[in-house]
């Protein structure tokens, strides 16, 4: 269903040195510490990524799980620590160039052109590809009709993946909430990415929705075989899929294991059994709420 010999993945080439620094390990998340005026919201965190692996972030909230997917994304720049992809350092660059790297990431609240098409939603993703520098420094003329064409052709592949089946031209404010969010996932795919970033992708969905999100982020896995890192409220999605879990607590990392090992960790009993959240305690390890958490904090 899914072909590899597209436009999509030449294109990506052509943007891309090879991956340096492959090995056993795609991100290494090194002693990432971040503060707020003085809060630390992370301290001194550290986990790896595998290559091909669904690798989940939870934690109970202000455990400082978005301020990490925001050091991920570049947006926020650690006090000390590094994280490496495929060897080059992300704290130092810019948000555009991680693109150009093939880290792709979505957003907790969509972000979609309401009024455009999907197709021309998922265009958007593409737009690192089709920037004309890039292409002009393989020797491929930008303003080909075939080239365009073979995007099109492409990003229709793509959203017929995700599960959006013929929905091309209808505009993406009009699609209903599972869907607008596999909209955002196409996007990012369309990237031809060699690492997804997922902010809380089953946020606001029922479970049938939270059911059909497992599966395609399982698909995506299993299909490209990309690393995947999540960050989730969601325990139930996160225990069904992932293949490693790191858990947050208080800006520190309490436990990192495969989903068996962090269900049974006692400090991440601790953690989620201590928590008033109600995300996190209608989806704690043990399935039992608890008393308040101390440090509740807004989402994002
Ligand atoms: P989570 O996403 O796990 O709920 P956050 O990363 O949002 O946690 O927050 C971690 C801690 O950092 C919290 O104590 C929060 O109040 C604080 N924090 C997060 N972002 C900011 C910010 N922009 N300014 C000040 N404090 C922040
Ligand atoms: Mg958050």
């Amino acid at each position: 269903m899914w072909h590899t010999d597209t436009v999509g993945d030449k294109a990506a080439d052509a943007t891309r040195g090879p991956a340096t620094g492959l090995g056993g390990t795609a991100l290494v998340v090194d002693g990432v510490t971040v503060q707020f005026s003085g809060v630390t919201a992370l301290d001194n965190v550290s986990f790896e990524v595998r290559p091909g692996h669904i690798h989940a972030v939870i934690g109970p909230n202000g455990a400082g799980k978005s301020t990490l997917f925001n050091v991920l994304s570049a947006v926020y720049r650690p006090v000390s620590g590094s994280v490496r992809f495929h060897g080059t350092e992300l704290t130092r660059l810019r948000p555009h160039r991680l693109a150009a790297l093939g880290v792709a990431r979505t957003f907790q609240n969509i972000a979609l052109l309401p009024g455009a098409s999907v197709t021309e939603n998922l265009l958007l993703g593409r737009h690192e590809l089709l920037r004309p520098g890039a292409l002009r420094s393989k020797g491929r003329r930008p303003s080909s009709r075939a080239w365009a064409a073979a995007h099109r052709e492409r990003v229709r592949e793509i959203a017929r993946f995700v599960g959006l089946g013929d929905l091309h031209d209808a505009p993406a404010g009009e699609l209903s909430y599972g869907d607008q969010k596999r909209v955002e996932i196409a996007r990012a795919l369309c990237m031809e990415p060699r690492l997804l970033l997922l902010d809380e992708p089953a946020a606001g969905m029922n479970a049938h929705e939270t059911a059909d999100m497992a599966r395609l982020i399982r698909d995506i896995r299993d299909s490209l075989d990309i690393p995947i890192l999540l960050v989730e409220h969601d325990m139930g999605l996160v225990m069904g899929i992932a293949d490693r879990v790191t858990v947050l607590d208080f800006g520190k990392r309490i436990a990192d294991g495969t989903p068996r090992e962090v269900q049974q960790d006692p400090e991440v009993l601790r953690a989620y059994l201590g928590s008033g959240d109600d995300t996190a305690a209608h989806s704690s390890p043990a399935g039992s709420p608890g008393p308040h958490h101390p440090a509740p904090s807004p989402e994002n």
